[in-house]
């Protein structure tokens, strides 16, 4: 009686093939980068990929290659989503805000074949072309009509997909096979591989889509501000499929006021990093917007400050599911929802919880461990490096010689963390980031995310600098919202309202901006880089 089930690879074709069958005329709608809003639904989508899979191999392209993509969230980048995988390759996504040398080194690392670009990003692939010997052709992704200048010797998309209809069945194989590869940022040493399998890509969306997780449904509209290219789109382009909810993309236009007209076309979920909705909620407060639509916004990538999340759910009723994850991860490692021990608390101490991360679905395994590797208590105390062992979680980057994981496959996501007794995972910081004062922790995200409480503070980022009997202490960098000069000591006072005395900042620094990465972080290698290079020192 063993193994009487039907045994279908797990490939990502699946997904849009089972949302253009059953949820087929659900409606999606974009900012196309040309201007315009346009439409299309699952049923024509799948067709138009089907159309991509098909001239990819008529291209000779297939199995084995690896193709990238320097796109916005747009119809076009989503049909290339299943196109690619479903002619056998695999999808490299691009970062546009990467240094062109950081290009150069992933482009040519992981063997591209051909790039598609975005009409609006030819100068950056023009400039590095020649760089790049193994890319045979780039597309734009646009029609002739519209095709940029400089683009000399790119083809136009809409006249290489002309020459493909869509009669084709995507390319099958193993499940194991890889469908996507996004590299990491980079921030210390070269940017690295993460390469997603179909299997991998299927069961995290299966995961993601979850109840406790996102909970999306057919009913929902979903929009992705966060770009594709960032950390496997968060898995939105494998969700809403899944699901068979409507999409609405966004396009490249990602100011407040750009972002809020997308989200009013019926948006009921949507998902960002927390800088995006400091924007978007300054730019509601000066012109006392509402959102018409709008029931759930996930929130990750960095630390949401608390004072987002009580913006959201009390002044605009908004749920705020705050998320975390990481490349590696294919991305999320879990969600803040309420579990009933949970729900049954005050809506402040919900509030406590939803500073948290909240809990993982299951295909994901977390540990605390200590600096020696043995496991600490589940408290909501003891810190330690967070771990993690899961179907979507990275074993061995593109091209490396040794896993990434230790010898019974726990991979160190390079975070520091404390879990409660039923399992609300609580980040504190970075391992690299956190400020080790006279032998004992102090959370730079804390310390940050307290700041921005402040009424006059726009950003902060709180920096450990070397000190000769503390070992490090910490100095806060603070951005001033406009028009505003705060006063430190007020700063102080608020901080000292949640920290010890030994915890709070020696120095509070004001800066007109502070430095982020490709993927919109607050860069901290770069912030002590500029300190230094301006001569500070702790207490001048
Ligand atoms: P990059 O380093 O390129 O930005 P990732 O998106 O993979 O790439 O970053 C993952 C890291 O982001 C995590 O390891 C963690 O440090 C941080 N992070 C993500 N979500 C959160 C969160 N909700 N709270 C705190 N840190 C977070």
């Amino acid at each position: 009686m063993h193994n009487l089930m039907q045994d279908m690879p797990l490939r990502v074709g699946r997904l849009i093939d089972h949302a253009a069958r059953f949820h087929g005329k659900r409606p999606l709608t974009g900012r196309s980068i040309e201007g315009p809003i346009v439409t299309s639904t699952w049923a024509e989508q799948r067709i138009r990929a089907l159309r991509v899979a098909k001239k990819l191999n008529a291209d000779g392209l297939g199995r084995g290659d690896i193709l990238g993509v320097m796109g916005w969230n747009t119809l076009r980048f989503l049909e290339l989503w299943y196109g690619i995988p479903g002619c056998g390759a695999a999808l490299h996504t691009l970062n546009p805000r990467l240094a062109p040398e950081q290009l150069v080194y992933i482009i040519n690392h992981a063997g591209d074949r051909m790039l598609f670009v975005d009409l609006d990003l030819v100068p950056i692939i023009a400039r590095i072309r020649d760089q790049l010997p193994a890319v045979r052709n780039v597309i734009v992704l646009t029609d002739a009509a519209h095709m940029p200048e400089g683009s000399d010797g790119m083809i136009a998309y809409e006249e290489w997909l002309a020459e493909a209809d869509g009669d084709f069945d995507w390319v099958q194989g193993d499940e194991h096979d890889a469908c996507g590869i996004c590299y990491t940022s980079g921030t210390t040493g070269n940017p690295k591989g993460v390469v997603y399998t179909h299997r991998s890509n299927t069961l995290h969306a299966l995961a993601v889509q979850s109840p406790d997780m996102l909970s999306l449904g057919a009913a929902d509209t979903l929009m992705p501000v966060v770009p594709l290219f960032h950390a496997n789109g968060w898995s939105t382009a494998f969700v809403g499929p899944l699901s068979g909810c409507a999409l609405v993309l966004p396009g490249r236009d990602l100011t407040p006021a750009g972002v809020y007209e997308m989200l009013e076309m019926g948006v009921t979920i949507t998902a960002a990093v927390p800088t995006v909705w400091l924007g978007l909620l300054s730019y509601l407060d000066a012109g006392d917007l509402r959102f018409s639509t709008l029931k759930r916004v996930a929130i990750g990538g960095s630390s949401c400050p608390r004072a987002v999340i009580e913006r959201f759910q009390n002044h605009y009723g908004i749920h705020v599911l705050h998320a975390w994850g990481m490349t590696e991860m294919s991305p999320i490692g879990t969600i803040c929802s309420f579990k009933p021990e949970v729900l049954a608390l005050s809506a402040e101490e919900r509030l406590d919880f939803q500073e948290t991360v909240g809990h993982p679905p299951f295909s994901v395994d977390l540990r605390i461990v200590d600096e020696e590797g043995h496991d600490l208590p589940w408290d909501g105390v003891a810190q330690g490096r967070l771990l993690t062992k899961g179907d979507a979680v990275v074993r061995r980057y593109l091209k490396a010689d040794t896993d990434a994981t230790d010898a019974d496959g726990w991979f160190d996501t390079g975070d520091m963390a404390t879990m409660t007794e039923s399992g609300y995972v609580r980040i504190t910081d970075r391992s690299k980031d956190i400020i080790k004062s006279g032998g004992e922790w102090i959370s730079s995200i804390a310390l940050e995310n307290a700041a921005i409480a402040h009424p006059e503070v726009a950003e902060a980022a709180a920096v450990a600098w070397s000190h000769p009997k503390w070992g490090e202490r910490p100095v806060l960098c603070v951005v001033p919202r406009p028009g505003t000069t705060p006063d430190p000591e007020s700063i102080r006072a608020a901080l000292a309202e949640h920290f010890a005395k030994w915890q709070l900042p020696d120095d509070i620094l004001f800066l007109e901006e502070l430095p982020h990465t490709a993927t919109g972080k607050i860069s901290k290698l770069n912030l002590r880089k500029n300190l230094v290079a301006s001569g500070y020192a702790l207490g001048s």
